[in-house]
């Protein structure tokens, strides 16, 4: 039996065996072939292989979800005969390339092309000319299937996650996530968090084979990943287990009860989500409402930006979901720790203080009022608030207010419907919060974003594990900050609300209900938790 410590980020108990997740590395060199004929017959015995595999996902498919959703690998399989890729893998390969890279550079070319097509269907299958691509990659280098591959829902181990790639995994296989890696105020910390399931990062545990597949223990409490634990420790971590899930259902009976205190003070409490079957969890654990979509989260993980049609549907899906409750979605917050190749970021050198968030949207306009016109449209099938992040000026705020006008005037000249559409912002950078009076003229809403909002003030950056002591949201500046915003947004009469993870930290909560915050959103399992510590405030 051995015990490694690391920084719980959700508490709970789960026991499983553990499944070491390792990130694939596809990358294929321009490296030319010694011989030309056997790179053709490697290349077309890789294609097969990715067929058979795809037929086989086909059957397994359709057997489980049915024709609809099986219909995809159809394609895919249709894909790997089409003369245009086929053709530009074998132009590739009469250079005298390898395989591997024929085969990767030659579906990249096809991709981009087909992206920059105006018929949307062409466009749609740039991402599946990617996947195939990157299956016959596979093949070729002779790496496992992607995923997790276990019939038993598993405890996934990382070395370390990003975002895209916590959002590709199938959640229903996790009973929780371990990894080397990560910080407590990162995004996949904070997704790990939205599952409700038990997670600690920074583990410093051998992240070696010979791990694979033991039974362990994961206590969300003590932070501790305990491998082949002693028959008296697991009955114990079992009987742990069990009163938390008694617990758990103990809050059910606070459902459907005011957040109020005992001398009768309120306080909204809200839920974060970052997908649209993240609502789902929200209304079970009987939220006021959504106060942050993440819809960044929409555009990680594939190939190319969702297009203002898969937008609309998402947004109008969340809007319907919540039957009339408040949904506050955040536009794309892109950059920094969450990235996606499409979007071709520079490197930077300082990514959490570099281009990201609104600086992309207001530079890049049709990606922004692509998003906007979405919101809009979908306006009108719920209480929508949309708010924007990283602002650091009063300019930006009229900028963007300049837009999102002209989105909607576009919009009902084409005769679309609209709904009422609150406009915010996040306050999270400490520039927006000692303006905090100024902005508070020019939006209907405020948000704190306490997790940037720390980084910033603190100049502590929240991915750096070694800064964890130092990015400490409890610093009296950090306080400051949020409490002159409350009270700038109070004197101008608009609501304020905090959705970073500070507003799930019950050591404040009393604090926050004599500051007046009007609005606590956290993650959809710290919902009923947080109304318990409320209803017990004097
Ligand atoms: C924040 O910064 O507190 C916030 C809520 O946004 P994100 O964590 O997505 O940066
Ligand atoms: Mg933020």
């Amino acid at each position: 039996m051995d015990t490694y410590h690391g920084k719980s980020v959700m508490q709970g108990i789960a026991v499983g065996r553990l499944y070491l997740h390792r990130r694939a590395d596809y990358h294929a060199a321009a490296l030319k072939a010694a011989d030309k004929k056997a790179e053709r017959a490697r290349f077309f015995a890789a294609v097969e292989e990715a067929k058979a595999d795809l037929a086989l996902l086909y059957d397994e498919a359709l057997a489980g979800v049915g024709e609809e959703q099986a219909q995809i690998f159809e394609i895919h399989r249709m894909l790997l005969e089409d003369e245009c890729y086929l053709g530009a893998v074998s132009a590739k390969l009469s250079e005298g390339y390898q395989a591997e890279y024929a085969a990767s550079c030659a579906g990249k070319e096809l991709a981009a092309m087909l992206a920059g097509m105006d018929d949307e269907y062409m466009k749609s299958r740039s991402a599946d000319i990617l996947d195939v691509s990157q299956r016959v990659l596979r093949a070729l280098l002779k790496l496992p299937e992607e995923g997790i591959h276990s019939k038993e829902p598993v405890i996934l181990a990382a070395d370390d996650l990003t975002p895209s790639e916590t959002l590709k995994l199938d959640k229903k296989k996790i009973l929780a996530f371990v990894t080397v890696k990560g910080s407590v105020n990162s995004h996949t910390a904070i997704l790990a968090r939205s599952m409700g399931i038990p997670a600690l990062v920074n583990t410093e545990f051998p992240f070696t084979d010979s791990l694979q597949g033991k039974t362990c223990v994961v206590d969300g409490f003590a932070g501790d990943l305990i491998v082949e634990p002693k028959e008296a420790l697991l009955s114990q971590m079992l009987a742990k287990k069990e009163a938390w899930e008694a617990d758990v259902l103990a809050l059910e009976q606070l459902k459907g009860q005011e957040n109020r205190t005992k001398s009768g003070k309120t306080i909204q409490i809200y839920a974060n989500i970052g997908c649209v079957e993240d609502a789902d969890a929200v209304l079970l654990a009987d939220a006021g409402g959504i106060g942050l979509f993440r819809s960044e989260f929409l555009y990680l993980g594939r190939e190319s930006a969702p297009t203002e049609e898969e937008q609309f549907a998402a947004y109008r899906a969340v809007l319907q979901r919540m039957e009339g409750r408040k949904v506050v979605i955040r536009t794309l917050d892109i950059g920094a720790d969450k990235r996606a190749d499409y979007f071709q970021l520079d490197e930077e050198e300082n990514p959490a203080l570099g281009y990201r968030g609104i600086r992309i949207c207001l530079d890049r306009e049709d990606i922004f009022t692509t998003q906007l016109r979405a919101l809009y449209r979908a306006s009108a099938y719920g209480r929508l608030a949309v708010m924007f992040p990283m602002i650091v000026s009063v300019e930006e705020v009229r900028r963007i207010r300049q837009i999102a006008e002209s989105v909607r005037k576009g919009l009902l000249e084409e005769g679309c419907t609209l709904g009422e559409v609150e406009l915010g912002i996040m306050i999270e950078t400490p520039a927006a919060a000692l303006i905090s009076d100024q902005l508070a003229q020019t939006v209907d809403f405020f948000s704190i974003g306490t997790n940037d909002l720390t980084q910033y003030t603190l100049a502590a950056d929240r991915e750096n594990r070694r800064l964890e002591k130092i990015c400490d949201s409890h610093h009296e500046a950090v306080l400051r900050l949020i409490g002159m915003t409350v009270q700038n947004a109070h004197a101008a009469g608009i609501w304020v609300g905090i959705c970073g993870e500070l507003a799930a930290d019950q050591t404040l909560t009393e604090y926050f209900l004599k500051l007046g915050v009007d609005e606590l959103s956290v993650s959809p399992s710290a919902v009923l938790r947080l109304r318990r510590v409320v209803r017990e405030l004097p």
